[in-house]
């Protein structure tokens, strides 16, 4: 865990801000806290509460100790964006993703997780076919790892090409993945689970980063994991898109303690660079998404609680809001 501490410095403040509200937070620490407070303004309130809520973090994104800007508050979580390279980041409370990550999720039982994932095991299997097809052009074959497998549709396609296994934290469908002859390993990726695989050439995080309590750790262990050359290959939100900076806290991504992380084009790079990867390519690709999962998201974004939808599993459409980025992170052979 970083150190978190108010923020308070006269730089933090910016440029726009109003000249009698600089002295006073400039004087403000943690036991003055509650007078300084009373002494404000009703009209003032709002700006110096939401620059309290400012914060310094070291990025695990670019590395720096830097400003975090606050942004708004979504289902309980503070979402604030590192000022160096636009990382986003959901501050939660005593958020457990072993009691989370459970067949609920995957089953339209919670409004933030999927409407049937198996469901629409048609449709996911046909866009990931393409993802290896993708995948092929910088690496043909080899050993592949997919951390965050789930049931596990993505490395039946890739088993074509590729010698497969996962990483799966929700224990039924590592299960369901071990049924079907894969070889699937139940728990978080880290040292200890990763310790039992060999390397590999090829490691796959299909919108998984964005859920890792700590992903610059987890993939800074996974490049150990890698052979000279082999890729990373991420998907995964933009918040620097135009969707998501329009649209704030009501971005479809934007779905905390679900997501706690919220990479933009700069972040990802910085990230690479300070593991020593190279970013061999991004792009914001087409996806075929299941009918029923936009009215899922449909429903929710429009406040009411998604039921589970029976119809409609078996019908996809194409879609790009060009807010979703996939990177392709090469490391170097010596
Ligand atoms: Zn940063």
């Amino acid at each position: 865990m970083h150190e978190e501490r108010t923020q308070h410095s006269e730089d933090s403040n910016g440029p726009t801000g109003p000249e009698d509200l600089r002295g006073s937070v400039a004087t403000f620490d943690r036991e003055e806290g509650a007078t300084a407070i009373a002494t404000l303004s009703t009209k003032n309130h709002e700006v110096f509460e939401s620059r309290v809520r400012d914060r310094s973090h070291v990025c695990l994104a670019c590395g720096q100790a830097s400003v975090h800007r606050f942004l708004y508050r979504k289902n309980g979580c503070d979402i604030l964006r590192c000022e160096q390279c636009g990382l986003g980041r959901a501050e939660t409370m005593g958020f457990d993703p072993e009691s989370y990550y459970t067949s609920d999720y995957f089953s339209g039982e919670r409004p933030d997780g999927y409407a049937d994932y198996i469901g629409t095991e048609n449709i996911l299997r046909r866009e990931f076919a393409g993802t290896v097809e993708f995948i092929r052009k910088f690496r043909a074959s080899g050993r592949l790892l997919d951390v965050g497998c789930a049931y596990g549709f993505f490395l039946h396609e890739a088993k074509r090409f590729f010698d497969v296994s996962g990483i799966e934290l929700a224990e039924d469908a590592a299960e369901h993945c071990r049924r079907s002859g894969l070889n699937v390993f139940t728990g978080q990726a880290d040292e200890t689970l990763l310790g039992r695989l060999g390397t590999t050439d090829v490691i796959v995080l299909l919108d998984v980063i964005e859920h890792l309590p700590s992903p610059r750790d987890t993939i800074a262990l996974l490049v150990n994991r890698l052979d000279p050359g082999g890729i990373i290959v991420i998907t995964t939100g933009d918040f620097g898109s135009l969707y998501s900076r329009v649209a704030g806290a009501h971005w479809r991504l934007m779905t905390p303690p679900q997501h706690l992380w919220f990479f933009s084009q700069a972040s990802m790079q910085a990230m690479a660079t300070s593991l020593g990867l190279e970013v061999e390519h991004l792009d914001h690709p087409w996806k075929v998404v299941p009918l029923s999962l936009i009215s899922f998201q449909l429903t929710r974004m429009s406040g009411l609680r998604p039921k589970r939808i029976a119809i409609s599993n078996r019908l996809g459409l194409p879609v790009n809001l060009f807010d979703a980025m996939r990177v392709v992170l090469r490391k170097p052979s010596r």
